[in-house]
């Protein structure tokens, strides 16, 4: 795409008035870099509407000449899609209303630029719950969390964002305004535009409001840290906690010793979480809507599997305290990688059942691939979703590791396509996926994909770099 005209930013310059753009190299720089500082982007202009009136008639006048543009929310995408590489960027960060919060309807409408924390606060203080929840949640914006599908720590029991909006409000890339804001949960009225828009990576237009499902808030709630030898050990215990408590699993996240290493090593204040050492760690979560209930699962289910040698250690937390303690070793597995260096990354699924498969075959396939490397396999596992990373020998030559990324990547994504899993779980495409993913899509669902762009985007503004 070519750089927009002087005449069409002085045209959106004007459009967006005082307070609504800026184009002060030191006011846009934070935004145009990310949390792993992987991308460096650039933008001639970066708006900032305040309403979805306002952002329609900029995303208009960029229709009408032809400008790009990359949409961006809180800026904690991991896979570049929200860094601009010469579009306009358009920052939804200013929309900021909680329109309404309606509990007989077990429903909310948020504006897309309110953070995830915000929204989960609005909830709670309706006495419900919305239930979408992830490391970065302080600062990942509604709109970012729609855009990208995201998923998080409670989709064993709530979904991903697919499954937690009800209707959508958006700026269409010609600029025109999608009035969906439905609170239904039934609608069968045709395609559902709405699903389309989740997961679109800020491709098919700009987010401008969600109207999202809540949940009772549940009365009972036990965290505890458990210590197994294998990940298959895992899987068991998923099975029988699901059995036992008729899908009271809020969440269930693994973690491998090495990862839980770079935690104690790396991040202050993170003690041992158990007494032993053991090879893999599960953090589990029980919920309940009777009070105490939570506590005597949690009870029955560790006792019961510590008796027939599925667990060899555990922990349940006693207090807040020690809860926070147990997510905190889990939320920092990635930020504790930084320091050794930095990995080739991967959020990769494969069906739960063949989880434990997967990871013995891919660490096997690395390790022969990289003699030394160090896989630091975590996540949400209770998903199938792990976040399979390799890490440069100890010692060794990080830019000759880093360097071979890609092949190495190919190898663990080859073995993931063979288990019918998913090189991106959770995280998009973005600009970091886009091609690799074209190794592992049907021509058939590339040009379905690119059928459905052209049909909302014929000349294809926005985020022209991101998916096919
Ligand atoms: C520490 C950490 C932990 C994380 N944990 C998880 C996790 O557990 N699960 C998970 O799914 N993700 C996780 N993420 C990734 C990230 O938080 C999510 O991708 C989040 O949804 C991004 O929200 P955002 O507002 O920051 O969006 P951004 O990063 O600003 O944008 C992400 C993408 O959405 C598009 N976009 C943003 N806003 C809009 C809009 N209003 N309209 C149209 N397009 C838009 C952008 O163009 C870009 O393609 C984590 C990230 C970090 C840093």
């Amino acid at each position: 795409m070519t750089p927009p005209s002087a005449a069409a930013l002085q045209t959106l310059k004007s459009a967006a008035g005082t307070g609504g753009w800026t184009d002060d190299p030191a006011e846009i720089a934070p935004w145009l870099t990310e949390w792993r500082n992987r991308w460096q982007g650039h933008t001639p202009l970066m708006l900032t509407p305040r309403s979805t009136e306002e952002a329609a008639r900029l995303v208009a006048i960029c229709a009408e000449h032809r400008v790009a543009i990359t949409p961006q929310g809180g800026d904690t995408g991991l896979v570049g899609g929200q860094i601009p590489y010469g579009e306009v960027l358009l920052s939804t960060r200013k929309l900021r209303a909680i329109r309404d919060v309606t509990p007989l309807d077990d429903a909310m409408t948020v504006e897309a630029g309110v953070t995830l924390l915000e929204a989960q606060q609005a909830a709670a203080a309706a006495d419900r719950l919305f239930p979408l929840s992830l490391a970065a949640e302080g600062t990942a914006t509604i709109g970012g969390v729609v855009s990208t599908n995201a998923g998080g720590t409670a989709v064993i029991r709530y979904g991903v964002m697919r499954d937690l909006v009800l209707g959508l409000e958006a700026v269409l890339p010609d600029g025109q305004i999608f009035h969906g804001l439905k609170r239904l949960r039934k609608d069968n009225t045709g395609y559902d535009l709405k699903q389309l828009l989740i997961g679109a990576e800020g491709t098919l237009g700009v987010v401008t409001a969600a109207t999202v499902k809540l949940f009772p808030v549940m009365r009972s709630r036990a965290t505890a840290m458990v210590g197994l030898e294998t990940p298959a050990a895992a899987i068991d215990l998923l099975a029988r906690a699901k059995a036992e408590t008729g899908g009271g699993v809020e969440a269930f996240e693994l973690m491998k010793r090495i990862g839980m290493g770079f935690v104690l090593a790396n991040i202050p204040d993170t003690p041992e979480p158990l007494d032993s050492t053991p090879p893999w760690y599960v953090l589990i979560e029980l919920v309940s809507g009777e009070p105490g209930a939570a506590d005597a699962a949690m009870e029955r289910l560790l006792t019961h599997a510590f008796e027939t040698g599925l667990i060899t250690d555990a922990a349940i937390s006693q207090n807040d305290a020690q809860r926070a303690a147990f997510w905190k070793v889990r939320e920092e597995q990635s930020a504790a990688q930084k320091p050794e260096g930095g990995g080739w990354k991967h959020d990769v699924s494969v069906p739960v059942s063949r989880i434990a498969d997967f990871l013995e075959e891919a660490t096997t396939a690395v390790e022969r691939f990289h003699p030394g490397a160090r896989v630091s396999a975590f996540g949400h596992v209770g998903d199938g979703n792990m976040h399979y990373d390799v890490l440069c020998p100890l010692g060794g030559d990080l830019p000759a590791f880093l360097a071979r990324w890609a092949e190495g990547s190919q190898i663990v994504h080859d073995i993931v396509a063979r288990y019918d899993g998913s090189i991106s779980a959770e995280h998009g495409l973005g600009r970091l996926k886009t091609e690799e993913a074209r190794r592992y899509k049907s021509p058939l669902e590339i040009a379905a994909m690119q059928g459905i762009r052209a049909a909302f985007d014929p000349n294809r503004i926005m985020n022209p770099g991101v998916l096919f």
